[in-house]
């Protein structure tokens, strides 16, 4: 018998929880399938994350040490690939935004059209299940480097990438740098996002969105610090896509049930709920909403809510499987 997604919930029924259509649009390639996937890979197990990181110097230090060695190459790369989008199908994934760094392009001799290869055999292998839209991502550190600033306007060229992401320390560069790569990819017709207000900051969620002209922002739950910044985001509906997860152990916000995503969804901000790096968080989409509910940050109909409203831009013939 189906059992619909607010019942699922309420019941705690993981099972119907991750039969029920549901999108992932913050999620980083590079990092981004069960760590205990890439234990079986390489054939012994690897040290745990910290339960709570200071901040992305910490989680990146514990990815160069532990992860990196195991991946950081192209037959890692793609194994982490293709297995992460074996665990968004069986997790109910139907719509994947998912980045992939300027720099795996180095994993490839002929560079970003080996990349790009790669990653259209990848879309073309799971587009039954699941939708996956290549996502370009680039690293603020990364944008006084001439020769990847280069390969990024060459991936925008090749039409092979649907959106485009920014991460890493806002302080890295102001989002002026950025400026020429994304208006290239707003008039290729690619969808602009930026990480911003992960750790604090809502006027500068507002003025990376400006600048840039994004549709979405990666977190940006700095933004509820601001009545005055909710209001301008929910006016011009720019959507935050949040990993509940990810700020907790990142010590963006202290625990799970004083996330500011309920702040945010009472002040009319849209939102949707994400992954961010599975491999060092440990959470999938569907035990994110369990999360939520189950800390009492939203009622299992809210819950439902947010995702139905993130399913609004999937084709409808992936919704064919939601419940109602
Ligand atoms: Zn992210």
């Amino acid at each position: 018998m189906r059992i619909d997604f607010v019942e699922a919930l309420s019941t705690d029924n993981l099972d119907a929880i991750r039969a029920a259509p549901k999108t992932d649009v913050h999620a980083h390639a590079f990092l981004s399938t069960r760590l205990e996937n890439v234990e079986r890979w390489v054939g012994h197990p690897l040290t745990k994350p910290p339960p709570k990181m200071k901040g992305l110097e910490e989680m990146m230090a514990y990815a160069d040490t532990v992860l990196a060695p195991h991946i950081k190459h192209r037959e890692g790369f793609e194994f982490v690939a293709v297995s992460a989008m074996n665990d968004a199908v069986q997790d109910g994934v139907v719509m994947l935004e998912m980045s992939f760094d300027i720099r795996l392009a180095e994993c490839y001799l002929d560079g970003v059209i080996g990349l790009c290869g790669f990653i259209e055999k990848l879309v073309e292998q799971y587009k039954a299940q699941a939708e996956l839209l290549p996502e370009l991502g680039f690293s603020r550190g990364c944008a006084d480097d001439a020769r990847l600033m280069n390969l990024a306007h060459e991936a925008v060229e090749l039409g092979v990438f649907q959106s485009i992401d920014l991460y890493s320390h806002q302080e890295a560069c102001p989002p002026e740098v950025m400026k020429p790569l994304f208006t290239k990819a707003r008039a290729a017709g690619m969808k602009r996002k930026a990480h911003v207000g992960e750790f604090g900051g809502a006027e500068e969620v507002r003025r990376t969105v400006e600048v840039l002209d994004l549709d979405e922002v990666q977190h940006g739950i700095g933004a509820a610090e601001s009545v005055e910044v909710m209001r301008w985001l929910s006016e011009n509906q720019i959507q935050l896509n949040v990993c509940p997860t990810s700020n907790v152990m990142l010590d963006g916000v202290p625990d799970l049930a004083s996330h500011p995503i309920r702040v945010l969804f009472d002040n009319g901000v849209p939102v949707t709920i994400n992954t961010d790096d599975v491999m060092i968080f440990g959470q999938s989409v569907s035990e994110e909403y369990r999360n939520l509910y189950q800390v009492g940050v939203f009622s299992a109909q809210e819950l439902d809510a947010i995702r139905r409203a993130s399913l609004r831009y999937t084709t409808p013939q992936k919704c064919i499987r939601d419940y109602g």
